[in-house]
């Protein structure tokens, strides 16, 4: 799969595929990542991509001109080509579109910086856009790479075992119920008991008990949804 981030700052994402698990499915051209920065498209002798707002307005906005052209060639490129916009101006983005989105064969992540971009860019290319949370970051480079990560995770052979996918939080309305390592005891804190003597029934019911005690403290919007399907 293909992830293409468009953006004007390479340098702040492409750290993130230097070591660990996607530095590895990179390595084994399970992902492949690419760049472009819309400045290079800018037909303004110094390369400018951003101007003040019109019917003015704090800050500077994205120029449509590097966009339009940067996006047309990614598009010959590719005619599959699936455009993302980040923008806090979108519905939020959840693991359900995490594995919808891992299923195409290329995606494209445009990250706004300054005020954000012009309008019509936006109506024009995008396919779908998504927030990921009710804040306001300084660009969208963070929200393009979370939502990589969290696709690349369900593109096949990404994950060395793919078993751990399934019973992760969000793949049921439930969050997970706690994990716990090695030792079993540590400076006076045990593991719950009923984990260690290999009952796999009885540790299967206390986890579903951990975890809707979990879900009820930290997600009742998540356990009302649970319990709405059980009946
Ligand atoms: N003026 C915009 C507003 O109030 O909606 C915020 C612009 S923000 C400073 C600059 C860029 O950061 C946005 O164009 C977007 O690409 C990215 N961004 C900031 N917060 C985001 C979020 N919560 N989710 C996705 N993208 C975000």
């Amino acid at each position: 799969m293909k992830f293409t981030f468009v953006t004007l700052f390479k340098n702040l994402v492409d750290g993130y595929f230097s070591d660990s698990i996607l530095s590895r499915a990179i390595e084994k051209d399970i992902l492949t990542i690419e760049y472009i920065n819309p400045r290079d498209y800018s037909n303004n002798k110094h390369c400018k991509v951003d101007d003040t707002a019109v019917g003015g307005g704090a800050g500077m906005v994205m120029n449509p001109q590097p966009l339009y052209d940067c996006l047309d060639d990614l598009k010959k490129q590719d005619e599959n080509v699936h455009i993302i916009f980040l923008t806090p101006v979108a519905k939020s983005f959840t693991q359900n579109d995490a594995k919808r989105l891992a299923k195409k064969s290329h995606i494209a992540f445009v990250s706004g910086r300054y005020e954000g971009i012009d309008e019509r860019v936006v109506e024009e290319y995008s396919d779908e856009v998504f927030s990921i949370g009710d804040y306001i970051l300084t660009g969208g480079e963070l929200p393009s790479l979370v939502m990589c990560d969290a696709i690349s995770r369900n593109v096949n052979e990404v994950l060395g075992n793919s078993d751990s996918l399934s019973i992760e939080s969000f793949e049921s309305e439930l969050l997970e119920a706690p994990s716990f390592s090695k030792p079993q005891k540590y400076r006076n804190n045990s593991v719950p008991k009923e984990y260690l003597k290999g009952n796999h029934s009885k540790i299967r019911s206390l986890k579903l008990a951990l975890s809707e005690c979990k879900t009820k403290f930290f997600r009742p919007d998540q356990l009302i949804k649970h319990k709405n399907q059980s009946y």
